[in-house]
């Protein structure tokens, strides 16, 4: 797609990232079980480049491009966005040198099989490898329970929840002072329906990585430090 597109702020930690080598992963894992929140921890602390397919959508309807319009009908009914346009929109952010120098961690994207066999060739294209797939695993109740009261910024996509992480100030982000939004497809007919896709579509991914020697399994219930934790244990961080 021709169209302009949106920009989302990424790889700002220059220091952090000048001496490892990039770190190339995959979450995996339901709506509203924390990815989000850990690829903006991996990224603060390893310096890898958070890749969210959902929130590259919503710059995309925010800025109001063709893409946008195409992927809001679907967004909003909590179906996903046909996989061909999806596969070309993460094709053209991975490519990129900041994503090849500094890696990337993958959000929502693969969702299926298809986007799955799709990053096997885009990676082929840049000769990179993936380290490893991590799923979150949590059961729905916790998501449905997280997933009201959610809150993001509308500029650095920072994460936040009424109850378990509120904003200092009411409406505003932390970290860059921009509004906040609660997402319209958080609501409770959309999140059952992304529930219902994600175990249908999504989740057979945890097989198609365990096959090739790539996935870790993660207690995505516990707190976002505990899971980091869990994340990075038996990675070699010194990657110099
Ligand atoms: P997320 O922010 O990952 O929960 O994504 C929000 C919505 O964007 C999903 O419910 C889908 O409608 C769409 N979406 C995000 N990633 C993908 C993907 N990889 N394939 C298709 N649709 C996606």
């Amino acid at each position: 797609m021709s169209a302009p597109q949106a920009t989302i702020e990424v790889g700002q930690n220059e220091e952090l990232n000048s001496n490892t080598r990039p770190l190339r992963m995959i979450l995996i894992g339901p709506p509203g079980v924390g990815k989000g929140t850990q690829a903006s921890l991996l990224e603060q602390r390893l310096g890898a480049i958070p890749l969210s397919s959902g929130m590259i959508f919503r710059a995309e309807i925010e800025a109001d491009t063709d893409l946008g319009h195409l992927a809001q009908s679907y967004i909003k009914r909590g179906e996903l966005v046909p996989s061909g346009i999806t596969i070309e929109m993460m094709r053209k952010r991975m490519s990129t040198d900041n994503v090849r120098k500094h890696g990337f961690i993958l959000d929502g994207f693969p969702r299926n099989i298809r986007q799955a066999e799709a990053l096997d060739e885009i990676l082929v294209e840049m000769e990179i490898d993936l380290d490893f797939a991590v799923s979150l695993d949590v059961n729905d109740e916790i998501v449905v329970q997280r997933l009201s009261g959610r809150m993001g910024c509308t500029k650095c996509g920072e994460i936040y929840h009424s109850q378990t992480k509120p904003p200092k100030r009411e409406g505003l982000c932390d970290k860059c002072n921009s509004p906040l939004m609660t997402r319209s497809d958080d609501h409770p007919d959309t999140i059952r329906e992304r529930l219902r896709v994600f175990h249908e579509q999504t989740a057979p991914l945890c097989d198609y990585y365990e096959k090739k020697g790539l996935l870790k399994r993660v207690d995505g219930s516990k707190s976002p430090e505990e899971v980091y934790d869990q994340i990075v244990a038996g990675l070699d961080l010194d990657r110099s």
